[in-house]
C-alpha cells in the first residue's frame, strides 16, 4: 500500500529532508519493517534498543522473545557474514521501529545478486556494512549481535533452538541442539541431535512417503 500524502508531510515535520521522503522510490520507507512508529501517536513498546557498530542505524523491538531462532552454517552464511555460522532471530515486520538511520540502509539480494530492494534480501548498515538482518516476504530475521542487552535472562531468550545447514559447517558444535543437514524441518537431523528428535523426524518421513504412495496407487487406479 502506499503511503498517504499525510504520512509523507508528518515525516517531513518531524524533520526527514524532501528528498528523502518524497517520490514513490521512498515509499518502502513507510512500510513494516521501515515504517517509523511516530513517538506521539502510535503507541510502540519498545522491549530492547540495537546499535550497528558506527551508531548510524538503531532500532527497537517490542516482541520479549524471538517466534524462533537458529543458526545457519551454510557456506552462503559464512561468505556473507564473514564468520563459521550465523545466527538469526525471527520476528514480525511489525515487530521492529528504526528510530534512527533507515535512510542508511544498504540491501543485497544473493540470487539475482543486486543491491535493489528485492525481497528476500540482506539488510545492512551502508556506513560500517554491520549486518542487521534478512528481510524475507513476510517476517525478518535478526541478527541479534547488535542488541543491547540489559541482562543474560534476555539475552537467553533470544538462543537459538537448532541449527541448520549443519551438513556445511567449519566447526563442530556439541551442544546437544537439533541439527539439521539442510533447512530446518525439511532435512535430515545428524550428529549429536537428541535420539527423541531424531525418532520424531524418522516417522514424519515414514508417513510423508506412505502419503506419496497412497496419492499413488489412488491415481493408478483411476487411469
Ligand atoms: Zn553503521
Ligand atoms: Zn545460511
Amino acid at each position: 500500500m502506499a503511503p498517504s500524502a499525510t504520512e509523507k508531510s508528518q515525516a517531513k515535520s518531524s524533520g526527514h529532508k524532501s528528498e528523502d521522503v518524497d517520490g514513490e522510490h521512498n515509499d518502502w520507507k513507510f512500510r513494516a519493517p521501515y515504517k517509523v512508529h511516530n513517538k506521539e501517536g502510535e503507541d510502540f513498546n519498545a522491549l530492547y534498543e540495537a546499535s550497528c557498530h558506527c551508531g548510524r542505524v538503531q532500532y527497537q523491538l517490542s516482541r520479549e522473545k524471538p517466534l524462533s531462532a537458529k543458526y545457519c552454517h551454510c557456506t552462503t552464511c559464512q561468505v556473507l557474514h564473514g564468520a563459521p555460522f550465523q545466527w538469526a532471530a525471527i520476528f514480525e515486520k511489525e515487530d521492529i521501529n528504526f528510530t534512527h538511520g533507515h535512510h542508511e540502509l544498504g540491501w543485497y539480494e544473493s540470487g539475482e545478486k543486486t543491491t535493489r530492494h528485492k525481497l528476500p534480501c540482506k539488510v545492512s548498515c551502508a556506513y560500517c556494512r554491520t549486518p542487521i538482518m534478512d528481510e524475507g516476504r513476510n517476517m525478518i530475521l535478526l541478527f541479534p549481535g547488535m542488541i543491547k542487552w540489559k541482562s543474560v535472562e534476555e539475552r537467553k531468550k533470544f538462543m537459538p533452538s537448532c541449527h541448520m545447514f549443519y551438513e556445511q559447517r567449519v566447526v563442530d558444535i556439541p551442544d546437544g541442539l537439533p541439527k539439521w543437514s539442510g533447512m530446518s524441518g525439511k532435512s535430515d537431523l545428524i550428529a549429536d541431535s537428541p535420539a527423541e528428535d531424531v525418532k520424531k523426524r524418522k516417522r514424519e518421513i515414514e508417513d510423508e512417503e506412505k502419503g506419496k504412495d497412497g496419492k499413488e496407487s489412488k491415481s493408478s487406479k483411476k487411469s
